[in-house]
């Protein structure tokens, strides 16, 4: 999950993960993270752990099942 309310936009995510997240511009002008995959595979893990790792604003929580 992402907490939108702190997600500026910065788009670290999209460049670690493309698979999982995009980064689109909203109403308000701002850019702000959009999660592609909610259940992202195993295949895809070490790349959304990066996003995690480097998210400026630290917002992407990983949950598990
Ligand atoms: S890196 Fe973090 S702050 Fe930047 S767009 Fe992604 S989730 Fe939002």
């Amino acid at each position: 999950m992402v907490d939108l309310a702190l997600c500026q936009g910065h788009s670290v995510c999209l460049g670690e993960a493309p698979e999982v997240f995009e980064v689109i511009e909203e109403d308000n002008g701002y850019p702000q993270v959009r999660i592609l995959l909610q259940n992202p595979p195993e295949a895809l893990r070490a790349k959304v752990m990066k996003a995690v790792k480097y998210c400026p604003n630290h917002v992407i929580t990983v949950l598990e099942d």
